[in-house]
């Protein structure tokens, strides 16, 4: 459905968005392109979709129409739910009112929104915003829908709205390239995924390849980060609020309940009684192969023994090792590590 051949991106000022990519959407396919910040994911869509144009190389799209979703939700605010979805049917495609409603009411009903044909948009939340807006994409019975970033301005809730509309279209068979940060979300609705990095594409492959067995280090490097929580912490002014913030955020995420609650106290703990601050220390908070939740702690320029220390206070001591299941120090180099498994028994809900 569309072929993209030797294609590069250079824009304006000099930035290079992408660098020789080729790629092929067959019918049917759920692409996800992932990455980090930067890589180009946004200007590939943005190519494909024609509002960019390529600095070299092509994109075929043949008879494929084309529709595209962005992050900022595109509706017209000033007319109402169904407006909205009739609008483009009727002005650009001639399709008579009353067939363009009936066909509105079917698309408001596929995203969720029959009941809201009648409201304004400024009534409804984000989430229904971005699934009026895909509504309005599918009025214009596109053979290929392309998503930017469709949740990114959405609360967890209204991302969930958001998949779920999108999964739907999955199911359908209609064919789809999305770019996304949300990991989970790409492996259960891709039928290929993208990692992108600095303007190429890294690795593709199945969900199971790309997510479980990534062939390049740099998707491993991406794939263990996005699972993780990093936060650095250089000196004893460090930011609590957003560390714990940090903190409440990945469990949230990672449906951990009140799990956060355990690793405050043993963050808060190390920093106050143990950690020596002979340099940046660096907490990388994951869930390991048991998911049980786990931490690895660098304290770097650091050498002596830090949980181990004789001089570690007997009581925060006992404080500690209550908190965590296991607590395992190792000197890698110049900087002394601790792997922590959080203890269970304080993480009920
Ligand atoms: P991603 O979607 O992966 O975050 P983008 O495609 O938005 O990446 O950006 C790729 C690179 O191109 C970045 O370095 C970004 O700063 C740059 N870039 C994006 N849009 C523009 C633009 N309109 N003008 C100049 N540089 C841009």
């Amino acid at each position: 459905m569309i072929r993209i051949s030797h294609l590069s991106k250079v824009y304006p000022g000099g930035v290079t968005a992408l660098r020789d990519i080729s790629l092929e959407v067959r019918p049917g396919e759920v692409i996800s392109v992932i990455g980090p910040s930067g890589c180009g994911k946004s200007t590939l869509v943005r190519c494909i979709e024609g509002l960019e144009a390529p600095s070299a190389g092509t994109i075929e799209t043949g008879s494929s129409r084309l529709g595209m979703v962005f992050q900022q939700f595109n509706v017209f605010p000033h007319l109402s739910v169904l407006d909205n979805v009739t609008l483009g049917p009727v002005k650009l495609r001639g399709i008579p009112r009353e067939e363009a409603e009936q066909r509105g009411m079917e698309l408001l009903r596929t995203v969720g929104l029959a009941e809201k044909a009648r409201r304004m948009p400024d009534s409804l939340s984000g989430g229904q915003k971005q699934r009026v807006g895909i509504a309005r994409c599918l009025s214009m019975d596109p053979d290929v829908l392309l998503f930017d970033e469709p949740t990114s301005a959405l609360d967890q809730t209204m991302k969930t709205e958001v998949f779920g509309v999108i999964s739907e279209l999955a199911k359908q068979g209609m064919t789809m390239v999305i770019v996304t940060h949300e990991l989970e979300f790409a492996r259960k609705v891709s039928t290929r995924v993208l990692f992108m990095h600095d303007g190429e594409i890294c690795e593709e492959g199945t969900p199971e390849q790309v997510f479980d067995h990534p062939q390049k280090t740099l998707t491993q490097i991406f794939i263990r980060n996005r699972r993780s929580l990093i936060f650095q912490v250089d000196s004893r002014e460090y930011d609590l609020y957003k560390f714990n913030a940090d903190i409440e955020w990945f469990c949230q995420r990672n449906h951990l309940g009140k799990k956060y609650f355990t690793l405050e106290l043993i963050t808060e703990e190390l920093l106050t009684h143990f950690l020596p601050f002979s340099g940046p220390i660096h907490f990388r908070i994951y869930l390991n192969d048991e998911k049980k939740l786990a931490m690895e702690i660098e304290q770097e320029s650091c050498s002596s023994p830090i949980v181990d220390s004789p001089e570690a206070d007997e009581i925060s001591l006992m404080i500690l090792q209550g908190l965590c299941a296991s607590i395992r120090e190792r000197q890698e180099g110049a900087s002394r590590f601790l792997d922590i498994v959080v203890n269970d028994v304080y993480n009920q809900d």
